[in-house]
């Protein structure tokens, strides 16, 4: 637990009346049941996340509000109302009727922040179909690996990325029916085999009835990593929007009135959960800007957009403080009046840089995939000690457990004590299953304890603190990535016998990917070969993923049972003790 003092909360440092004041009362009052009896009633008695986020709010008088406001270089704001949002998302749902696509059907997309993806993923969803977002910086291998893993019918993606990303290996994804494109010109695409985005849209009807799902059924597919295997499907349901509309209000504090901006990308669960979802089920207007991180232009953004709600990631804070103060000087933000954060430890400088540049503390929250929702969280009415995730939301019940070897948990009641974090089951947004792998699902559960596989501690005021993970993903600029999908990457080269890969600590980005490669015989382990590698991983997996060192290695450690000691390369590679070697194959 970090020294840092406490940043104390006083009634100045809040510009409107909070939505969460009294923890305690808060927490004894609130119950999952009564939160969604909040939401709308429709028929059937159902639940769907498109309705919920955008045409409830048309009936309710905001057909005329900004929903989205979309920003791009060299191009003039788009806004699009909560009534334009209907009717395009309607358009989007008979596009995909007319295609013979419906309930449980999956619709993968792969975008840049376009308003058609946004029209895609809710207009999906209003037709009862799965979503999957993913990240558009992927190369390939990793869209076909999970294409093909969640069996997609459906990929939308434009006809730029459908050229780089799909064309040469659309072969390996048999179970595709449609490929959609967008015109990156805005114009139309002649394709062979894809078909025109917005010659579909154009010639369904505006007005549908969306389908009636029920909380159970699967609304959203998002894909995490894990140390070992393909990436995994966290499947989530449309009841998860009680969760996105109980902590749109608890841990962002949305007003009717803010202007709200989300940095995440909607091919990560932040940038669907809380970039689209949550802030739409609150009527507010969201700022959606389609360029990469560049910190004038976020700085503008702030100040222009006039954004009061910012909810950013470590790394891009890190960038900012790297950028310098006298940057963030030029810029006033005089409507921001809550920033939070998510991802990957938030350290104290940078909560303190905040509250210096901005005028306000960023405010550090903690979930992940498998939660759907933010589940522990820093909010505006409580003090902040900085470093901490902060306390967990109200329907929340965190704990620090020990695993015991009969495959139930221990909890740690002494503040203080390290171990692993996990969260009583029951709140709306907890993942449903790892698709087609039932027992890794089931290994993620205690009885009523979902283990979250995060190391963490929670101190004598409830407060938690994060520190580390159990396993051996890793956590670079936000991404979660499995070392499995980098190392099979690096493998597939003729010139690899094996791989293995570790985060490695950078102040930037938290951890940047290392990996260790031992060649196959006749080839030489020079400097030639090493960028060929580089080159060759960057453009099966794309830069975000594809390893930024790589080191030439005789031999892997291994354990005696043959499985690479990643544990071992990353205390070596940081002159740290080895720790527990009794496992380690003789000669590694
Ligand atoms: P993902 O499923 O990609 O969202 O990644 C979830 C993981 O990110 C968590 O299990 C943590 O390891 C890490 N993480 C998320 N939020 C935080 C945070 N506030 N502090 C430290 N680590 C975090």
């Amino acid at each position: 637990m970090n020294a840092s003092p406490v940043i104390r909360k006083t009634r100045a440092d809040l510009q409107v009346v909070p939505n969460f004041s009294d923890y305690d009362a808060e927490q004894r009052r609130f119950s999952w049941d009564a939160a969604a009896r909040e939401l709308a009633k429709e028929p059937g008695g159902g639940i769907n996340i498109a309705f919920q986020a955008v045409d409830r709010h048309c009936v309710a008088g905001l057909r005329d509000k900004p929903a989205l406001r979309f920003l791009a270089r060299g191009a003039a704001a788009r806004s699009i109302s909560y009534g334009e949002l209907a009717a395009l998302t309607n358009r989007f749902c008979n596009a995909l009727r007319c295609l013979g696509i419906g309930k449980g059907d999956r619709v993968f997309i792969l975008a840049a922040r376009i308003p058609e993806l946004y029209i895609a993923l809710l207009g999906s969803l209003k037709n009862g179909a799965v979503v999957s977002p993913l990240f558009s910086a992927f190369g390939p291998e990793p869209i076909a690996t999970r294409v093909n893993l969640g069996a997609a019918s459906v990929l939308v993606t434009t006809d730029t990325l459908f050229a780089r990303k799909i064309a040469q290996w659309r072969d390996s994804m048999p179970g595709l029916k449609h490929v959609l494109l967008v015109a990156d010109d805005g114009g139309t695409t002649a394709v062979p085999g894809t078909l025109d985005f917005a010659t579909l849209m154009a010639s369904a009807a505006q007005t549908c009835t969306y389908e009636a799902t029920s909380a159970e059924d699967m609304a959203l597919l998002h894909f995490t990593s894990g140390t070992t295997g393909t990436p995994k499907g966290a499947v989530h349901v449309h009841g998860a929007a009680v969760t996105h509309w109980v902590t749109g209000r608890y841990a962002l504090d949305l007003h009717p009135d803010d202007l709200y901006w989300c940095t995440a990308d909607p091919g990560w669960v932040t940038g669907t959960s809380y970039g689209v979802i949550a802030p739409l089920l609150h009527g507010v207007t969201s700022v959606v800007d389609r360029e990469e991180f560049d910190a004038e232009r976020w700085y503008s953004i702030l100040q222009d957009e006039g954004v009061s709600v910012w909810y950013t990631a470590p790394t891009a804070i890190r960038m900012l403080m790297r950028a310098g103060a006298d940057i963030a000087k030029r810029y006033t933000f005089a409507h921001l009046r809550f920033v939070a954060s998510v991802g990957e430890p938030l350290n104290p400088e940078a909560v303190w840089w905040g509250k210096d540049v901005l005028g306000l503390p960023i405010h550090d929250n903690w979930w992940q995939t498998e939660t759907g929702g933010i589940m522990i969280a820093n909010t505006p009415a409580f003090d902040i000690k900085p470093g901490s995730m902060g306390r967990p939301l109200p329907g929340v019940e965190a704990a620090i457990v020990r695993r015991r070897d009969d495959g139930t948990v221990q909890i740690v009641s002494e503040p203080g004590t390290q171990g692993e974090l996990a969260l009583k089951r029951g709140w709306p947004s907890m993942f449903r299953g790892y698709l087609g792998n039932e027992e890794r699902y089931r290994k993620c559960f205690a009885g009523d304890w979902y283990l979250t596989g995060d190391l963490a501690l929670r101190d004598a005021d409830g407060y938690y603190w994060f520190v580390g993970r159990a396993d051996d993903v890793i956590k670079s600029a936000g991404h979660l990535i499995g070392p499995f999908e980098v190392e099979s990457a690096l493998m597939e080269h003729p010139a690899v016998a094996e791989a293995a890969v570790i985060g490695k600590p950078d102040p930037v980005v938290g951890e940047t990917i290392k990996a260790f490669v031992s060649l196959n015989r006749g080839f030489e382990p020079d400097e030639t070969l090493r960028m060929t590698l580089l080159g060759h991983a960057r453009k099966r997996l794309g830069a975000a993923v594809a390893p930024k060192e790589i080191a030439f290695v005789a031999q892997l450690p291994h354990t005696r049972s043959g499985k690479i000691m990643r544990r071992l390369l990353k205390a070596r590679e940081l002159g740290q003790a080895e720790g527990d070697t009794s496992t380690l194959e003789a000669g590694s």
